[in-house]
């Protein structure tokens, strides 16, 4: 990924952080719903005929646990109503959607998360898996495309434009909340919104830097065997000011985020939706 490229995916999102608090209601002839179905949120991201964001939102929910539809009717429920939201919004009505799911649980959960978004009212165009998704958006031609989520942190390995190898590992933003609340004797609940803060981040690296450290080494196991040469991190818990810092040194490969690592992924499903309801 070049300065150019970095700098396109990093308007993408600013774009789309934009219209998640005004949305643009122009004439399209169509428009593409990304649906982004997280064990800590969900987002709909909302692009119009040139693929450009029109409208965004996002709720934190509990539904969905290391890939696993846990709550399907939850599930159902918040997709709805968030689809209503952006509908009202815009003031039309939503059609097409994609979705994706965590590397390796498509045999398991593909026909759970196929069955909430067409619940909810979609017709669904495309299910592909997280890190497959966000690297639509960064469009990544060699290297790893990793996605530090809430429960799992999923790995793509990309050689010559191709996905050569995806995997999905139980460590994610969860287990810091985790550490966070034992270390300051918060509840998860609140460990969890004290760790969004982005005031935070400074104080909080050094405790939660021993998680970082383990993920370091999830995505050390996983690329064995490969030549990587940049890492790529997207992701909520990518957020975490310096966790770039820690993952290049530990790793010891450069290591790169866009602006807002937690929105390349319902970007990129968004951007891989179409017209053509998949069968
Ligand atoms: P998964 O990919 O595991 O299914 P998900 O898609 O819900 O989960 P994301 O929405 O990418 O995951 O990220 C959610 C995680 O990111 C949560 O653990 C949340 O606490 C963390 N997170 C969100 N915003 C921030 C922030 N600003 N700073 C640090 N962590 C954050």
């Amino acid at each position: 990924m070049n300065n150019q490229e970095l700098k396109s995916c990093n308007q993408l999102i600013a774009e789309f952080e934009k219209v998640v608090k005004k949305p643009k209601k122009h004439p399209s002839k169509i428009y593409y719903t990304g649906v982004d179905l997280g064990t800590a949120c969900i987002v709909l991201a909302v692009l119009d005929d040139q693929f450009q964001p029109v409208a965004g939102a996002y709720r934190y929910a509990d539904v969905v646990r290391d890939g696993m539809v846990v709550d399907y009717l939850g599930a159902v429920e918040i997709v709805s109503e968030l689809k209503a939201e952006l509908e009202q919004q815009l003031q039309t009505e939503l059609f097409y959607a994609a979705a994706s799911l965590p590397p390796g649980t498509d045999d398991l959960d593909g026909g759970a998360i196929k069955n909430v978004v067409q619940s909810a009212g979609f017709e669904l165009t495309n299910l592909l898996d997280e890190p497959t998704a966000a690297n639509q958006l960064l469009k990544i031609t060699d290297g790893a495309v990793v996605d530090i989520g809430g429960g799992t942190t999923g790995i793509s390995i990309i050689e010559a434009g191709q996905v050569v190898k995806v995997a999905d590992e139980a460590t994610g933003g969860t287990h810091l909340s985790l550490v966070l609340a034992g270390a300051y004797k918060f509840s998860f609940a609140e460990a969890e919104l004290y760790k969004r803060e982005a005031q935070h981040h400074d104080e909080l690296l050094p405790v939660l830097k021993p998680v970082i450290e383990k993920i370091s080494s999830i995505i050390m196991q996983q690329i064995s065997g490969y030549t990587v040469n940049g890492i790529y991190l997207v992701g909520g818990t990518a957020c975490l000011k310096n966790i770039e810092t820690i993952i290049e040194k530990t790793t010891g490969i450069p290591t790169f985020k866009p602006s807002n690592p937690m929105f390349a992924t319902p970007l990129g499903i968004a951007l891989s939706c179409t017209d053509q309801v998949l069968q």
